[in-house]
């Protein structure tokens, strides 16, 4: 179906900016195959049969491999090479060749019933990441289907003009075959925030919006389709005047990132002196580049468990030890705060077994995983201070909850510490170390925190989820998701004081912190550092740079007085549409 009408969607915007064009659809349509009884003497010709196609299959990801080296995404590699392991998974191969002789069935169709026994599988575990994962074994399946039904495998590869690719969903493998040069967006029906596509997107800086639904059902190639990744919204079809908006819009978009080029040097200060340091969050070494080109101070938040994922063993002392030499030694001389692995809860990882639970973002995540399997985790300590004879770096820990937990924390480093002195091994033996501030028991009592440690770091994405018990992966409750609630900002402020009486500095580097619209309240409430992703620093900066710490404390203690986000948001948004009309309208794509 292909509306003539005008028709918008809104999905979750991954990759911010917007872009105009043309659809080119990624049909992967179902390839089509019956139950045949092949009998006994049909059994040895199917599994050789079957077994050919699983061949070809991982010729064709060797092709893809191939393309991929020499490029600067490493991750591609291993989300090939996870691909390579399904291929040779014994619940792929072996299962099948089973259902094959048992039942004495063509070789699709043991596939299929394979398929849909493993996706059982992974639907009792009800996990959210998982599920994603299973979008690895549906890509796999279906490559090796194509290959026994000789059908042409989909590709993105050979574009020749520029389009904005629509699918249902887009594999890693095809992911990195996107060429920048001619692909300028892509919107998707599936995925969320944690889905290699939507990680894959902010790398790639195209914009992106991911989890539309029914995108793919609704558009035929040639359509013309606007994305907006910023804020997750797509027009199909638009009328005339929709689309001399979005060319408007984008025209001053790109206008606007030139222009905030031109502050990449500058301080980041407000008209009265107000020092905050910008810096970047990074999930991939390959980040650098890009925040350093938009003036990053440094790394306010280096989230590590990326290292974790698509691989069937553990990460060695001295793979985490390179990887973070490499951040560093490319860092310096500006700091990386590199955060200890923040797993289980909805970012789940092959090689650790963790155990189902039923409620993960409350269970056996972050620091409790490591406090409970200290060997894994002084794998990655002794790692860190490695990589801090290289640069300066400072530690911060995931998700403490109370002064037992960071003491422990502590005595563990302490003893990584010494396993390095007794190596003879060099490190920063002054290495700073903090705690995130995402729990709101932390938040209470952070006056007793700010003796243990040397710096804070507020990350709202997990704080706001626990202060206002909201499921930051439910979209179902994603209304009552707010930033600006009473309780949030009470709590930011009680912790910034508590900082400050102790004389350490309070940072933050949860998504909050990369919103324009939050800056004056950020500013007013005393925030030492402000972490968030390349993209945002710049338009963080320019209203930085433009506005005064008294307006923002006038501001502040105005909203403070306020019972309800929205009212708060309503003031705040007025406030600064009268200050910066361009960059605060109603229909801006800033916010
Ligand atoms: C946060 O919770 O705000 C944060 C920065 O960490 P993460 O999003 O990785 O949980
Ligand atoms: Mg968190």
């Amino acid at each position: 179906m292909s509306p003539k009408e005008e028709t918008r969607l809104t999905g979750i915007g991954v990759s911010s900016g917007i872009v105009i064009g043309k659809v080119y659809l990624i049909d992967r349509a179902k390839v089509t195959y019956s139950l045949n009884s092949v009998g006994k003497s049909g059994i040895t010709p199917e599994i050789k049969r079957f077994r050919r196609a699983i061949e070809h299959s991982k010729k064709q990801l060797t092709e893809v491999s191939d393309k991929i080296r020499g490029d600067h995404f490493d991750e591609f590699k291993h989300i090939i090479d996870a691909h390579f392991l399904i291929l040779q998974d014994r619940m792929i191969v072996d299962d099948t060749e089973k259902i094959i002789r048992d039942d004495q069935v063509n070789a699709e169709w043991a596939l299929k019933i394979q398929h849909e026994k493993i996706s059982q599988f992974f639907k009792e575990l009800d996990d959210e990441y998982l599920s994603e994962r299973m979008a690895d074994v549906d890509y796999v399946v279906e490559r090796i289907m194509r290959n026994l039904v000789g059908k042409r495998q989909e590709s993105i590869t050979g574009i020749t003009e520029d389009v904005i690719v629509v699918a249902h969903d887009l594999s890693p493998a095809d992911t990195a075959q996107i060429d920048r040069k001619v692909i300028k967006g892509f919107v998707t029906d599936i995925g969320g925030r944690t889905s290699h596509t939507a990680i894959m997107a902010r790398s790639l800086e195209i914009p992106s919006v991911v989890g539309l639904e029914t995108v793919s059902a609704m558009v035929k190639n040639g359509d013309c389709i606007i994305v907006n990744g910023t804020t997750g919204q797509v027009i199909i079809n638009p009328s005339s005047e929709v689309r001399i908006e979005y060319e408007e819009l984008l025209k001053r978009y790109q206008d606007e990132e030139r222009e905030l080029l031109s502050i990449t040097e500058l301080a980041a200060v407000t008209t009265d002196g107000y020092r905050m340091s910008l810096m970047a969050n990074i999930e991939m070494p390959h980040e650098i580049k890009s925040i350093k080109e938009h003036g990053a101070e440094g790394i306010g938040l280096y989230r590590t468990e990326f290292i974790y994922l698509n691989r069937k063993s553990l990460p060695t002392e001295d793979e985490h030890f390179e990887v973070y030499k490499y951040v560093v030694e490319n860092m310096k001389p500006k700091v990386t705060i590199i955060r200890t692995f923040d797993l289980g809860g909805d970012r789940f990882l092959s090689p650790i077994d963790l155990a189902q639970e039923m409620n993960p973002a409350m269970g056996l995540r972050a620091i409790r995983f490591c406090l409970k399997e200290v060997d894994i985790f002084k794998d990655q300590l002794r790692a860190i201070l490695r990589a801090s004879a290289y640069g300066p770096v400072k530690i911060m820990f995931p998700m403490i909850s109370g002064i037992e937990e960071i003491r422990l924390t502590k005595m563990i480093l302490e003893e990584a510490k010494d396993d390095l002195i007794g190596r003879g091994v060099p490190f920063d033996e002054n290495i700073e170390i903090g705690t995130m501030m995402e729990v709101p028991s932390a938040m209470i009592i952070a006056d007793l925190l700010a003796k243990e440690v040397d710096f804070f770091s507020i990350g709202t994405n997990d704080l706001i989820q626990y202060s206002l018990a909201i499921d930051r992966v439910n979209e179902h409750v994603n209304y009552l998701y707010e930033p600006l609630h009473p309780a949030v900002l009470r709590m930011i402020g009680g912790v910034v004081h508590a900082a400050h009486e102790r004389g350490i500095k309070v940072g933050m580097c949860g998504e909050m912190a990369g919103e324009p619209l939050y800056l004056p309240i950020l500013v007013g409430i005393g925030l030492d550092e402000l972490s968030m992703n390349a993209m945002s620093i710049l338009r963080v900066k320019k209203i930085l740079r433009e506005i005064s710490y008294k307006d923002c404390r006038t501001i502040t203690d105005e909203i403070l007085t306020f019972a309800t986000a929205r009212e708060i948001d309503r003031y705040v948004f007025l406030e600064l549409r009268d200050r910066f009309p361009t960059i605060f309208s109603n229909n801006n794509i800033t916010h």
